[in-house]
C-alpha cells in the first residue's frame, strides 16, 4: 500500500520516528509513454510524462508541502505563509488545514487560475491579493516570517526541495535507471533543483548508474535564467512559471551545468500548442506552465539537438521524462479560451445530424 513520499522514501528525507506525518498519499503519480509525442520526436526516443497533476491539490507542491507541513508541526508552528502563483498556496493551506494550523496566503492580484484560487479559499486560508508581481509578495512573505513566529512554506524552505526530489526516486523506480534527459518548467527553479538533487542521490546511493542532462524551460516573457537578469514585469499565459526573479536561480544554473543540460525559453504559442497536444493526442489534461518542458524538448528536436547527442555506436533508445508539473482543470478558464467555440442549437435531430455532418 503506498502511504505517502514520506513512508515511502523515509530514509532518504530528514524525518524520525518523532516527526508527525501530515500527508494526503502524495507521490507515486503515473509516469506515462507518450506514443505521438515520442514519433514526432524522431527515430530513437522515447517521452514519458511524469503526471504530477495527479497528487492530491493536482499539482507536484504536495510533495514538498507534506514534509514542510510535517515539520512545520515537529517544530511547534501554529502558522505558514507564502507567496504564490497559484499551487503552492492551494497546497499550502490544504496541507495546513489537515494538520490544523493556520495559513496565510499572499496572491498577485488577477494572475492566478480560477482552480487555484477555489483551493485556497475553501481550504480556510487567509488569502491576500497584492497589487503587485509574485517577486513582490514573495519579498513581503520573507520579511513577515523573519520578524514573526511564521514559518516560510515558499521552496526557499529546505524542506520542499527535499520532499519534492522523490520525484525522481520514482522516475528511477520505474524506468529501472534515470532517464538522458529531464525537462521540466522552470519558475522560482525549486523542482529544477529538486530533481537534480533526487538524480544525484539515487546515484550516490548505487540505485541508478546514470544522471541525466537537465533541460529546464522558462516562458520568453519571463525568462530571467536564460537572459541573465532579473525581468521587471514577467509576462506569460503559464502563471506559475511567471516569476521574474526565481529564488533558486543559482542552484538551477548548477544543475544545468553539472549535467551538461541547458535553460532555453518558449513562447506562449509554443507553449499552448504543446498544452493542446498533449490533451488531445495524449489524452493527458495538463495546465499551461508544464507544457513548457514538452514545447521545449520539440523545440530542441527541431535544431536536432538529441540527434546530435547520438552517438552511431549507441543503439540504445534515447529516453526523456517530461515533468507535467500540475492539472489543466487548474484553470479552466485557459482551455476554454483555446478551444473552438461551443455551438448551441435548438434540441432538433435535423440540426444535431447538420452540424455532425451527416
Ligand atoms: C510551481 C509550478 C511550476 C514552477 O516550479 P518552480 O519550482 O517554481 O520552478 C511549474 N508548473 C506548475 C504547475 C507549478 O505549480
Amino acid at each position: 500500500m503506498w502511504n505517502g513520499i514520506i513512508e515511502q522514501y523515509r530514509k532518504f528525507l530528514p524525518v524520525t520516528d518523532k516527526t508527525p506525518v501530515v500527508t494526503l498519499k502524495e507521490g507515486n503519480t503515473p509516469l506515462l509513454f507518450a506514443c505521438h509525442l515520442s514519433k514526432l520526436m524522431g527515430d530513437g526516443i522515447e517521452v514519458y510524462l511524469k503526471c504530477e497533476g495527479l497528487n492530491p491539490t493536482g499539482s507536484f507542491k504536495d510533495r514538498g508541502m507534506t514534509l514542510t507541513i510535517s515539520k512545520a508541526l515537529e517544530e511547534g508552528s501554529k502558522a505558514v505563509m507564502c507567496a504564490s502563483t497559484g499551487n503552492t498556496s492551494a497546497s499550502a493551506s490544504c496541507y495546513s488545514a489537515r494538520a490544523g494550523i493556520e495559513s496565510i496566503v499572499l496572491i498577485p492580484e488577477g494572475a492566478i487560475a480560477l482552480g487555484k484560487l477555489s483551493q485556497a479559499l475553501i481550504h480556510g486560508s487567509k488569502v491576500i491579493a497584492i497589487k503587485g508581481n509574485f517577486d513582490e509578495a514573495l519579498t513581503l512573505v520573507k520579511e513577515i516570517t523573519r520578524k514573526h513566529p511564521i514559518t516560510l512554506v515558499n521552496s526557499i524552505n529546505p524542506y520542499r526541495i527535499e520532499g519534492q526530489k522523490t520525484g525522481s526516486f520514482e522516475i528511477c523506480d520505474a524506468l529501472g535507471d534515470a532517464p538522458d534527459f529531464h525537462a521540466i518548467p522552470v519558475g522560482n527553479a525549486g523542482n529544477m533543483t529538486a530533481y537534480w538533487k533526487g538524480y544525484k542521490e539515487y546515484k550516490a546511493h548505487g540505485i541508478s548508474k546514470i544522471l541525466p542532462k537537465m533541460l529546464g524551460f522558462q516562458a520568453a516573457g519571463s525568462a530571467p535564467i536564460v537572459l541573465r537578469h532579473p525581468v521587471k514585469d514577467p509576462k506569460t499565459i503559464a502563471t506559475a512559471i511567471k516569476i521574474g526573479n526565481p529564488a533558486s536561480w543559482k542552484q538551477a544554473e548548477a544543475a544545468r551545468d553539472e549535467s551538461g543540460g541547458l535553460i532555453d525559453m518558449v513562447s506562449d504559442d509554443e507553449i499552448l500548442a504543446a498544452y493542446k497536444l498533449l490533451a488531445a493526442k495524449e489524452g493527458v489534461f495538463a495546465e499551461p506552465a508544464s507544457a513548457a518542458s514538452v514545447a521545449g524538448i520539440l523545440k530542441l528536436a527541431k535544431q536536432g539537438f538529441f540527434n546530435e547527442r547520438r552517438t552511431t555506436n549507441d543503439e540504445r533508445r534515447i529516453r526523456i521524462v517530461c515533468v507535467l508539473t500540475g492539472h489543466g482543470l487548474k484553470d479552466p478558464d485557459r482551455a476554454i479560451a483555446c478551444a473552438e467555440k461551443l455551438k448551441v442549437l435548438e434540441p432538433r435531430i435535423d440540426l444535431v445530424l447538420k452540424e455532425i455532418g451527416l
